[in-house]
């Protein structure tokens, strides 16, 4: 990989501002955990890649994510040949503990239903970039831009040129792109998307998730938690070294007051919304908010365009899906790519059949989300009735339970080919 800084000054910052940048066959903008991936799919294909990322990475590193692997996100990245470098980053987890408030139906998952050797592995964001971009490292057809902001995409015959510009040095720089296909992996709020005029359809919540890291005296057994109450739900994921995260949705003026408490406040009223099992706490991080909604494109593709990760749908963190989604849409649009034509490279027909793919998959489990939020977030009795059937079904009904698992797993549906 080719490391193209704005940073003055050292060997490797070449500024070309404001002439043209050397051309590609993909750009990918936003270099996110999908953004990443995408490129190190594609690292041996033989294509030129631009990778460009408007964050310096280090700082961008610190942010401060976990996210839930699930099993098809394992088999994407056995796929792409990087899963032996991320699994010594990620806490494999065999148990989940479902409840819900005030009930004593608790339903129990285990890896065994599953048939895998483990439910699912939590990964620290900076983690699992920096694991990403090392692959990246001995990739000589990917070109890294970073920090470089895209600002504007233009569609001029068969190729589609970029503008991108870096406010880090003294001076504002410019420079053109231009690329075959032009990949928005620019995150929720993706410019770029609005740009090319593909509307966002969807809701907001009315829930923050306040977003914290736990130091506990020991864990055992590894288990991740799901805990519904009527406030929202909550997750609790095992990371490596002794650490949990919690990812508690409350209403969003609570989670405002929550987050904004010292650490021994926060701790008081955190405590009663945790398993009492849990083992002691002996220190917290600071806490992050994120806004919770739920959001899906109409149309993934644009000319010399396509969408994908949370540039194309975002949803509710229950479950934690958002990422295994962008990175299943990873899968199948790489697939696309590697059996596409150059000739035909970012040309609509090829494009199509990965929405085709892609939508209808990533509203189900959108759907799923929504549907999992709004029955479980809730205090009118025949919902409460509605739930506890269904956690008694889960409890007893073992097909049932393994469906679920499997659906959560991301198994049940088709496989990218
Ligand atoms: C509280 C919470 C918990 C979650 N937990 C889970 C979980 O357990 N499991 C799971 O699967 N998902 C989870 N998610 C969802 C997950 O965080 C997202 O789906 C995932 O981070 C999306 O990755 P991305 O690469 O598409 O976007 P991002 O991570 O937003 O990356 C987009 C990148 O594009 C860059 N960029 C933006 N604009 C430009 C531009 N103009 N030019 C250049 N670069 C640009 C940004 O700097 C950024 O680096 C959770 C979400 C929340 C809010």
């Amino acid at each position: 990989m080719v490391m193209i800084s704005a940073f003055a000054p050292s060997e490797q910052s070449l500024v070309y501002s404001p002439q043209e940048l050397p051309a590609v066959d993909v750009a990918i903008v936003g270099a996110g955990i999908v953004g990443l991936s995408l490129a190190c799919a594609l690292r041996h294909s033989g294509l030129a890649i631009a990778l460009i990322e408007a964050t310096p990475y280090a700082r961008e590193n610190t942010k401060g994510q976990a996210y839930v692997l699930h099993q098809v996100s394992r088999y994407f990245f056995e796929w792409i040949g990087v899963w032996d470098k991320l699994l010594p980053h990620l806490q494999p987890f065999e148990l989940t503990q479902l409840s819900d408030e005030g009930s004593p139906l608790t339903v129990h998952f285990s890896a065994e239903d599953l048939g895998t050797a483990a439910i699912g592995y939590v990964g620290e964001h900076a983690a699992i970039a920096e694991t990403l971009q090392s692959v990246l490292q001995s990739a000589s057809n990917v070109t890294f831009y970073c920090p470089w902001r895209v600002v504007s995409n233009e569609v001029k015959g068969d190729r589609a040129q970029l503008t991108l510009i870096s406010a880090h040095s003294a001076e504002l720089q410019a420079a053109h792109l231009t690329a075959r296909l032009v990949v928005g992996a620019d995150g929720g709020k993706s410019p770029l998307r609005q740009q090319m005029g593909i509307e966002p359809k969807g809701w907001k919540y009315g829930q923050s998730c306040v977003v914290a890291t736990l130091n506990v005296a020991h864990t055992q057994p590894v288990m991740a938690y799901e805990r519904f109450w009527p406030t929202g739900p909550m997750g609790v994921l095992p990371l490596l070294g002794n650490r949990y995260r919690v990812v508690w949705t409350l209403p969003h003026e609570r989670a405002e007051a929550v987050a904004a408490l010292d650490d021994r406040a926060f701790l008081a009223e955190l405590q009663p919304y945790l398993d009492p099992l849990m083992a002691e706490i002996t220190a917290v991080s600071d806490r992050f908010l994120f806004p919770t909604q739920l959001m899906q494109v109409n149309s993934y593709v644009g000319d010399r365009f396509v969408v994908i990760g949370d540039a194309a749908h975002r949803c509710h963190p229950v479950g934690g899906q958002g990422l295994n989604l962008g990175l299943r849409d990873v899968w199948a649009l790489a697939q696309q790519i590697l059996k596409t034509p150059l000739e035909q490279l970012g040309a609509r027909p090829s494009l199509v059949q990965f929405h085709r793919q892609r939508w209808w998959q990533n509203a189900l489990t959108l759907g799923f989300t929504d549907m999992l939020n709004r029955l479980f977030s809730n205090k009118w009795w025949p919902l409460v009735a509605v739930r506890r059937c269904g956690l008694w079904l889960l409890r007893t009904v073992l097909p049932l339970k393994r469906l679920v698992l499997r659906f959560m797993a991301g198994l049940l549906l088709p496989l990218p080919r």
